[in-house]
């Protein structure tokens, strides 16, 4: 197989390597960076992966991608570094499961990309002895999960922004109480205003003098570990690889689902993915009329780091089915749509319905599930309600449970009237002291700020 080189969604950039996507994060064009292929692995070496550790699987994946950048050795080093935690799938009923991917340091799934990154950021900024200055915008775990993954390091300095209303206050205080190399600026506004800042930042030919970087989903290097558990959880529960496997995917801004999608471009037999997003259906509503209209302002949702009136990662799914999508949501080319609805099916869950499903669950079944995993459980019974055909208990399902509930404590414990048990991780955020900078949502503000860090 020809080397893998990454190519811009804006098709106005050129290809480069690996190591230059991961640093650069963005395209010069505004492009997301994409492989200009998907290595297929063998149903040989995907059953393989049934004896094998996270790590094992996380190497031999990652590996295809970063081609010679990282020697070998060096990988296996970076793998077993970020991977040291549980990632449990719990039974249900039938085959049905839910994977917890909430045990990593700041209890959310953002852990798994975010601590792949900064490992892979800080082997190649070593190497060159260069300083990167990452942004990056969040709507509540993504900043808490790179604050962690890049709190100490020397090279690196990050700039979070946060939707000052947004957020719990256990979230902030996963990103306030770090300090050293992590400043966090509380934004007077929505998580869309958040991404725009940056998003202007990083055109801006006045800011060219800053090492920027970005660390959000777009980046290559968020996106490709996101793949990794897809494979784990098929070869933990899988029989072999005519098993095909129904995941339900909690939505925002696509980066999870995109990394499901190229897993199944590799080779995993996925029967299809239910991607399940709150009040925010710009995409279910994309499927069913054809035509894409970002959401502007999103909508507030109590899940809500899924509060994203247009996912930066569409441009992704567009592209690799064919179509060509601008960093505004504009369709040049339309994708094979045909195709899409064959592998996809978006669906939209309101925020009674999530109340409803966290009390049943956990009532039915004792599942415990917070607000975005349970916008999971309910979209995958949305799909067999609307395929009961589909449906028999050999059917093997994985849904997605992407935060620890202990992060949603009022709402848990306003619905189930529980306290869930706090993770370690979490359990001396309220003796720490906090350290934010208050913001207003204007680009002059913020622009001020970053030229006077010089
Ligand atoms: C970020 C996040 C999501 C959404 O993931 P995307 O990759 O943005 O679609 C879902 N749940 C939680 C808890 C998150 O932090």
């Amino acid at each position: 197989m020809a080397r893998i080189q990454y190519y811009s969604t804006n098709l106005k950039s050129e290809k480069v390597s690996f190591r230059e996507a991961l640093i650069r994060g963005q395209a010069p064009d505004r492009g997301l960076y994409m492989p200009d292929q998907i290595p297929v692995l063998t149903p040989d070496q995907i059953e393989s992966f049934a004896g094998k550790s996270y790590p094992e699987i996380a190497e031999i994946i990652l590996k295809l991608y970063v081609n010679d950048d990282i020697s070998q050795d060096d990988l296996s080093r970076l793998v077993r570094d970020a991977y040291n935690f549980e990632i449990p799938l719990e039974n249900v009923y039938d085959r049905i499961h839910v994977m917890r991917l909430d045990r990593g340091p700041t209890a959310s799934f953002k852990d798994f990309a975010a601590r792949m990154m900064g490992r892979l950021m800080q082997y190649f900024l070593k190497l060159e002895n260069r300083r990167m200055l990452i942004l990056t915008a969040t709507s509540g775990d993504t900043g808490s999960a790179i604050a962690n993954a890049f709190y100490g390091l020397d090279n690196i300095e990050v700039v979070i922004l946060f939707p000052e209303k947004e957020v719990t206050d256990r979230q902030r205080k996963q990103m306030t109480t770090l300090n050293q190399n992590i400043t966090v600026l509380a934004i007077d506004g929505k998580f869309d205003d958040c991404q725009a800042l940056v998003k202007r930042a990083f055109a801006d030919e006045d800011l060219s003098f800053l090492p920027l970087s970005s660390a959000n989903s777009i980046n290559i290097g968020r996106l490709i570990p996101q793949s990794i558990y897809y494979f784990w959880a098929w070869s933990q529960l899988a029989n072999n690889i005519d098993d095909k496997i129904i995941f339900s995917v909690p939505s925002g801004n696509f980066g999870n689902l995109m990394g499901g999608i190229i897993a199944r471009h590799m080779g995993l037999p996925v029967e299809r993915f239910v991607v399940s997003t709150n009040e925010n259906d710009e995409v279910p509503v994309y499927f069913a009329k054809g035509s894409y209209q970002p959401l502007i302002p999103s909508r507030n949702c109590i899940s809500s780091a899924m509060n994203v009136g247009h996912p930066s990662n569409m441009a992704r799914i567009v592209a690799l089915y064919g179509g060509i999508m601008d960093e505004k949501g504009n369709i040049s080319k339309q994708p094979d749509i045909d195709r899409l609805k064959k592998d996809l099916w978006p669906v939209s869950i309101t925020d009674s319905q999530t109340r409803e499903t966290i009390k049943n669950a956990y009532e039915k079944y004792r599942l415990l599930l917070e607000p975005h995993g349970a916008v999971a459980w309910a979209g995958l019974h949305r799909f067999f309600e609307a395929h009961p055909e589909l449906y028999t208990p050999f059917q093997l399902c994985v849904t997605l449970e992407t935060a620890h509930p202990a992060k949603f404590p009022q709402e848990i414990e306003h619905i189930l009237g529980i306290q869930p048990d706090l993770p370690e991780s979490m359990s001396h955020l309220d003796e720490k002291i906090e350290h934010m900078i208050p913001m207003s949502n204007r680009y002059e503000d913020f622009k001020n700020y970053l030229l006077k860090r010089k």
